[in-house]
């Protein structure tokens, strides 16, 4: 598999597709996907795995790519907060057509669906997949739906251990309660 620099560098010069299309796949190193992650509580320890298949639209100029992305990064649980490895998986199916001359330098900010991009000389397939990529990652990170997260009052990982703190009363109930006693007494 060929190691690749930057993510940034996956790029595809139409003139090079043969009629049955390419097919490759490269690994980034986990510097180079840090690097595009941007994220300190998020650590890549190994190589992303990046497979695309580039085919030209017969008798048009429109340039199809399926892309694969496969790795993981290590992060910790936002309930329990232990360290927890999280798989980035996800595919992307896109369509290239010819941009027009009036359109930005930078032809991903042209894109209005994921569908749908640009290129010029280049496409810049590279390009798309840091963008999409940023978007595939989730805002919160959860070890397992299941994660019972740290108790409030002693800070116990409730997944490991029963803590004996007193469940917090609702106040409402404790009204009734209160209630009951004054009926209690009359
Ligand atoms: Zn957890
Ligand atoms: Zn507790």
């Amino acid at each position: 598999m060929e190691k690749i620099k930057r993510l940034e560098d996956i790029i595809i010069a139409p003139e090079t597709i043969p009629e049955a299309g390419i097919e490759d796949e490269v690994s980034v190193s986990p510097e180079a996907m840090s690097e595009v992650i941007k994220d300190e509580d998020l650590k890549v320890t190994k190589p992303f795995h990046i497979h695309y298949v580039v085919e030209r639209e017969e008798g048009s100029d429109t340039i199809h790519a399926d892309v694969d992305v496969a790795g993981e990064v290590e992060t910790f649980c936002s309930r329990c907060l232990e360290p927890m490895t999280h798989k980035v998986e996800f595919r992307l199916d896109t369509d290239y057509i010819p941009a027009l001359p009036d359109m930005a330098k930078d032809l991903e900010a042209e894109r209005s669906s994921s569908e749908t991009g640009y290129y010029r000389k280049n496409v810049r397939l590279g390009d798309y997949i840091v963008s999409e990529l940023v978007l595939a990652l989730p805002i919160r990170y959860i070890c397992n739906e299941e994660c019972k997260g740290l108790c409030p009052g002693c800070g116990a990982n409730l997944n490991r251990e029963e803590c004996h703190c007193e469940t917090p009363v609702d106040p409402r109930m404790q009204k009734l309660g209160d209630l009951k006693d004054k009926i209690r007494r009359k």
